[in-house]
């Protein structure tokens, strides 16, 4: 299973991403979480990184494009993945496929959508922003998230409805029953 999760910041990508990945016993590939780990090691990365992280604007693509084909090259990437914040934009999802080709390995099979409401989404950001003080869980950041989602990432949900790959589901409810209504999607 090769699988792209796609929707909002807030919603839901990351924990339902580890519930793909102990039933598929596949990775999950999260740009936010290496770029996060590069900013916390302070590597040059890190810190090509951070500004762009801490405004809530898209780090340059040749920088994500560079982490996911790093790890996509690991022998346990190999079987499937999920990846979990990338591609962001039209361009990272032509690279994406690209790349797959390059390396051999099978193309995506599918992009789920998680569909969540602006409002829910603010709602949920603020929360995680109390429990874990992320730095990009500020109000303003995180309605420019919003935004940066809805303008550049948010269309690639037609880039996907081409190739006859997406499928959403709410993602609003219990964890559980999201989790299971991905499944359902993913028959
Ligand atoms: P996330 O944890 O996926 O919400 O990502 C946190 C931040 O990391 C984003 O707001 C961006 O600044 C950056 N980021 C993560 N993934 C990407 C990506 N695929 N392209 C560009 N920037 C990214």
């Amino acid at each position: 299973m090769r699988m792209v999760l796609l929707g909002a910041p807030g919603s839901g990508k990351g924990t339902q991403g580890e519930k793909l990945v102990a039933h598929f016993g596949i990775p999950k590939i999260s740009t936010g979480d290496a770029l996060r780990a590069a900013v916390a090691a302070g590597t040059e990365l890190g810190l090509k990184a951070k500004a762009a992280m801490d405004a809530g604007q898209l780090v340059d693509n040749a920088i994500v494009i560079g982490i996911v084909e790093e790890r996509l090259n690991q022998p346990d990437a190999r079987k499937g993945f999920i990846l979990d914040g990338f591609p962001r934009n039209t361009a990272q999802a032509e690279v994406l496929d690209e790349m797959l080709q390059r390396l051999g390995q099978a193309p995506i099979d599918r992009a789920v959508h998680l569909a969540v409401d602006d409002e829910e989404i603010i709602r949920r950001l603020l929360d995680r922003a109390e429990k874990e003080g992320r730095a990009d869980d500020k109000e303003d950041v995180i309605r420019h998230r919003i935004k940066v989602y809805n303008d550049e990432t948010h269309p690639l949900l037609d880039y996907y409805a081409k190739q006859d790959k997406v499928r959403t589901v709410v993602g609003v409810g219990g964890l559980e029953e999201i989790f299971q209504r991905i499944l359902e999607a993913l028959k």
